[in-house]
């Protein structure tokens, strides 16, 4: 059986060096341009930043608006009192610097909290190595059997596989046994890994998990 690209997949439109799908489309119908996961993922992020200055901003001014309408001050005096506030009544370049200045300014006057909410507890993992499963042998990919790579077996007689985009961290110990423990996927995650935290890798094993989180020995 072959394998063929789905014909939705381009190179990504951003960078360049990874195929994405292509994104839905600001009005909703169709689709946009093709985007690889994290190129896709700084489109949302901008997009929610602009997003959120409307809606922070919309209840405010009209609420001065309505008051100040209200008040009897005429509304040509409300519109140039804004244009004066944003630069919009300067001309082009002037009215740019001072916008830059001024939102430099209120970003300084206006920090961002310098410390998480204390409500957000900081993640403390207790790992027990002897509690870890042991690796005790590894076993080569059987295409044949629908196994593309090489797995482990533990010392509970179950069948391992070690992917290689996960993050390790690995503590030699004086015995010549390494701690493998996952810490994340891809750099992208951290925290806790599906499944076992890690495992005892004797030394005699090293060398083939080494080659596990390198993606060696793989079948098509
Ligand atoms: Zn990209």
């Amino acid at each position: 059986m072959t394998r063929a690209a789905s014909p939705a997949w381009h190179v990504c439109e951003d960078c360049g060096s990874a195929y994405g799908l292509p994104t839905a489309a600001p009005t909703g119908n169709g689709t946009g341009p093709a985007l690889c996961v994290p190129c896709h993922t700084e489109h949302l992020t901008r997009h929610a930043a602009r997003v959120q200055l409307e809606a922070l901003t919309a209840p405010i001014v009209g609420a001065w608006a309505a008051q100040w309408m209200r008040a009897g001050i005429p509304f040509q005096e409300l519109l140039s009192m804004a244009e004066h506030l944003t630069g919009a009544d300067m001309a082009e370049d002037y009215g740019d610097a001072y916008r830059a200045r001024t939102l430099r300014l209120l970003a300084r006057a206006y920090p961002a909290p310098a410390a998480l909410p204390e409500d957000v507890p900081p993640l403390r993992t207790l790992i027990d190595p002897a509690a870890l499963p042991a690796l005790r042998e590894c076993r080569p990919a059987m295409p044949e059997h629908g196994i593309s790579r090489p797995f482990f077996v533990n010392d509970r007689g179950e069948a391992v596989t070690i992917f290689p985009r996960v993050d390790t961290l690995t503590f030699l110990q004086a015995d010549g046994v390494r701690v493998l423990i996952f810490t994340g996927h891809a750099q992208r995650t951290t925290g806790p890994v599906f499944g076992p935290h890690g495992y005892r890798v004797p030394a005699h094993l090293w060398a083939h998990v080494e080659a596990a989180l390198t993606g060696e020995g793989v079948t098509a």
